[in-house]
């Protein structure tokens, strides 16, 4: 098995390159490339040739590779699917926005959850991700932003030119990160100190594990807290989210308004709207109803939150289909009547399955 020099110190580094006869300094040029995202050493331009050949043969960058990448009709969205040291699979998303350049990244391989409508779920929980990484996703982005700068690529949809920089994180990817917080925690330190990201550029998103959102609120750094809701009532919920029959909805919200409140946070709310294929053959609503929308309102009024409405994205393997626009439209305006904060997420990426799991499971089949 190939080693994998970002995994080492700064010391084994230095032994590694001793161990090959080389110079010290040569440990130095490798981090300084292993820091900006290298997938390979062939890009290694200040090394000899013959020595790239042979870490080529012997060693790799990174702990993942890129196994597939697509790239959205618009340039804005690109997914990668990336492979483990250990074959293992998971995505990470770049989205370049008008405000900077987000990634979403994984934190888990698959994931134990069950929620009804995701796909990163069907294959189940494989293992939790390392600091380094759920890091190197982040180095994968970058990297990739570079090339865009390279290649001069009008980069942001208001015109802007791009700094080749990662700006904000997101750990909505595959994975509940809640169940994997000593790493997720470990990562978002490292992603402040050696990349410099805002605590408030960095979102946690969770299905509402009540101890781990605890966890978040002792460890007291000010990022933002994501709540994936997708039901105002136990009931329903509990039929989409397996998760809240051991942590019930009104638990999660007050842990999580509790955390968000300590820092003067705005907490998001996520919210899948979904609906059934009716007996007819026509949409059913499942849980964007107006009077679910009443029932919301009565959870989140006078809240400090967002909530963040997200027209269902079909994934194949299940059987929710798309509420119409009208549907969609007369739940917001309840909400916004009720006074709570509320808009329409903008889908990115659709047309490379951007939703989470998408990929991997396409691939994997
Ligand atoms: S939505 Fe998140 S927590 Fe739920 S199954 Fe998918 S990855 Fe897991």
């Amino acid at each position: 098995m190939k080693k994998i020099l970002f995994n080492m110190t700064d010391a084994e580094l230095a032994q590694f390159v001793e161990n090959m006869g080389l110079p010290r300094f040569r440990a130095k040029q490798i981090r300084e490339w292993l820091n900006r995202g290298a997938p390979d050493f062939s890009v290694m331009k200040n090394l000899p040739e013959k020595l790239r050949d042979d870490l080529n043969a012997n060693a790799q960058t990174l702990p993942l590779r890129v196994v597939k990448e697509l790239e959205s009709s618009d340039g804005q969205t690109t997914k990668f699917l990336l492979e483990l040291g250990d074959g293992e699979q998971i995505e990470c998303v770049l989205m370049r926005t008008s405000y900077g350049n987000s990634v979403c990244v994984s934190s888990q391989a698959g994931c134990a959850m069950g929620c009804k409508f995701c796909a990163s779920t069907l294959l189940g929980l494989k293992r939790n991700l390392t600091v380094n990484e759920i890091y190197a996703q982040i180095l994968v982005a970058q990297w990739e932003l570079r090339n865009d700068k390279l290649s001069d690529k009008p980069i942001r949809p208001n015109g802007d030119a791009n700094n080749g920089d990662v700006s904000h994180i997101v750990i909505m990817g595959t994975g509940e990160p809640l169940q994997n917080v000593e790493n997720v925690i470990g990562f978002i330190e490292r992603a402040n100190s050696d990349m410099g990201i805002g605590w408030r550029k960095i979102t946690v998103s969770t299905c509402g594990i009540v101890p781990g959102i605890h966890e978040l609120t002792r460890w007291g750094r000010p990022i933002n807290l994501a709540i994936s809701l997708h039901a105002p009532t136990d009931e329903l919920r509990s039929k989409i989210m397996p998760i809240n029959n051991k942590y019930h909805l009104q638990d999660v919200l007050d842990a999580a308004f509790e955390f968000s409140g300590l820092h003067n946070r705005q907490l998001m709310i996520e919210y899948i709207l979904l609906a059934v294929r009716g007996e007819n053959g026509e949409p059913e609503l499942l849980n964007c109803t107006p009077e679910y929308a009443e029932k919301l309102s009565e959870l989140l009024r006078g809240q400090n939150c967002m909530v963040n409405l997200i027209p269902w994205n079909a994934v194949d393997e299940r059987d929710f289909v798309s509420p119409s626009g009208n549907a969609v439209h007369r739940f917001q305006d309840i909400l916004i009547k009720n006074g709570v904060h509320t808009r329409i997420r903008r889908e990115r990426g659709n047309d490379i399955g951007s939703a989470c799991g998408q990929l991997r499971l396409k691939h994997k089949k």
